[in-house]
């Protein structure tokens, strides 16, 4: 049997476009659909608009940081349509890029919608194609909460185009998402409320990354309400009104609210069920919410299909892009390159933009305790003011921590708060990942006068 493409690739995000030129340098002949802009949620709508909004909102704190050393800054002000305007201006170049880069691999690029018809072909703009393999890179979009007036609210999607800069934004959730734009859009000068279900936001990361950053959040002037949910919102001449429930009832009133709960894989109207790809259901917590479908797959992205496979959000395994990445570059060397491989989950190195920022790499204190037993555990951890504030006399702090096996003394986990945290820990996380003890660590010459040097010296 011949096929028009020897791979099919639906969506050009991270994990399609890495999957797709891999495949391509195998010579083998690919089709890539994408129904919108190339470079998906990444390029578009998630990590590089969002990290240039970072940049963007640090640069009041550094102005007032500056009278510490002696400069006298001047008036200040934000123009926002010029800031938002150079933000779209380079995701759209960025595109453009990607776009390049599948021209010069030698992939074909389809740019519209496509759908599964059976196992081996596709319906694109009305056309029949047919492939030997078909990757399912379709990715995820946010999530609300089913719950009256959530129409009101936006979600990170709108986030990037917002023509007027708001002067209260409230925004529910406590993910690194609803986090990361809280601490946006308070250093860009807008009054920030954020309401979570919880007691503490970044459910998941180390508790001492959960406090340090909640209440250097609070710190600064983000009012965080915790233990409490919106019921539902209505339109009032200020704005939106949120009806609340929980430890705090008194109603919040914002001009833009943003619902940043959650996100779930784009599995809808794929054509799944006429190709045999089976679905995994998680339940999902919180008033409004049900069950997500996600693509089931094996440990080599291989769903109930056999040759049909998924990377990516879709997938819902860690929903991060060099992940993505990592899993699309490891299926075409299985499938194409004739080098049969995993791509690990272990030790992925991941990080939350807030301000203060944070990353970590490996096991929580929590989770190793619970793997290893209470005993088994020693931690190292220090908190201490940057040489940097020394003269600006901000109260910042910056916590690091290694959470090591006591008997083989491995480094399980590195936990950081504080500036430049994501790019010291990507280099940590070379160590943990080959499996650094504590004594490599203290073996290690720090560089001084440096914060990274800490984790070299920690006793
Ligand atoms: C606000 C935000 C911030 C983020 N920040 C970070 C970060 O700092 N670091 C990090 O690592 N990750 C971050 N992420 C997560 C990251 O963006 C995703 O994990 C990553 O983009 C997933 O890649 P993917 O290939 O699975 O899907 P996507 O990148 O979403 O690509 C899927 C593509 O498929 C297309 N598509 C869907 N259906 C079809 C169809 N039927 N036919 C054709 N095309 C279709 C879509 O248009 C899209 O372009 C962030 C996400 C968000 C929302």
């Amino acid at each position: 049997m011949t096929y028009d493409y020897d791979l099919f690739v639906i969506g050009a995000g991270s994990g399609g476009l890495a999957a797709a030129k891999r495949a391509a340098s195998y010579k083998a002949k690919v089709a890539i659909a994408e129904q919108d802009l190339v470079g998906g949620t990444c390029v578009l709508r998630g990590c590089i608009p969002k990290k240039l909004m970072v940049y963007g909102s640090r640069f009041p704190a550094l102005f007032a940081d500056a009278a510490g050393y002696g400069w006298k800054v001047g008036e200040t002000e934000l123009d926002w349509e010029y800031f938002i305007t150079a933000i779209d201006k380079e995701v759209k170049r960025l595109s453009q890029l990607h776009v390049s880069y599948l021209q010069k691999a030698g992939v074909e690029l389809i740019p519209h919608r496509a759908t599964l018809v059976d196992p081996h072909t596709v319906a694109v703009d009305g056309r029949k194609i047919t492939a030997d393999k078909i990757l399912i890179a379709v990715g995820g979009r946010p999530l609300k909460p089913n719950l009256p007036g959530m129409d009101y609210g936006i979600t990170s999607d709108e986030m990037f185009h917002l023509q007027h800069k708001p002067k209260h934004i409230a925004i529910i959730g406590a993910g690194y998402i609803g986090t990361e734009f809280a601490c946006i859009m308070h250093g860009l000068g807008c009054q920030v409320t954020q309401i979570i279900r919880k007691e503490l936001i970044l459910k998941g990361f180390d508790d001492d990354i959960r406090t340090d950053i909640q209440n250097a959040m609070i710190a600064h002037g983000i009012k965080i309400i915790p233990n409490t949910v919106v019921e539902k919102v209505e339109k009032v001449p200020e704005g939106l009104k949120l009806i609340l429930s929980g430890e705090k009832t008194e109603p919040t009133i914002a001009d833009v609210f943003l619902v940043a709960t959650g996100r779930v894989p784009n599995v809808e109207g794929l054509g799944l069920e006429n190709a045999g790809v089976e679905l995994v259901s998680t339940t999902v917590e919180g008033p409004g919410y049900t069950t997500m479908k996600a693509i089931a797959v094996n440990e080599y992205s291989q769903t109930s299909q056999e040759n049909i496979f998924a990377v990516g959000d879709v997938t819902n395994r860690m929903n991060l892009t060099p992940v993505a990445i990592g899993e699309g570059r490891a299926f075409a060397d299985s499938e194409f390159g004739n080098q049969r491989r995993i791509f690990s989950h272990e030790n992925v190195p991941t990080a939350v933009f807030s301000t203060p920022e944070a990353a970590t790499v490996g096991l929580t204190e929590a989770q190793a305790r619970e793997k290893l037993g209470n005993d088994a555990v020693k931690i190292y951890r220090t908190r201490f003011r940057p040489l940097f504030h020394s003269l600006t006399g901000a109260a910042e702090k910056t916590m690091m921590k290694l959470v090591v096996d006591a008997s083989t003394d491995k480094v399980l986990g590195a936990h950081m708060v504080g500036e430049n945290a994501a790019e010291i820990i990507q280099g940590v996380a070379i160590a943990a990942k080959m499996g650094a003890t504590k004594k490599d660590f203290d073996a290690t010459v720090g560089i001084h006068p440096t914060a990274a040097e800490e984790f070299v010296t920690m006793r």
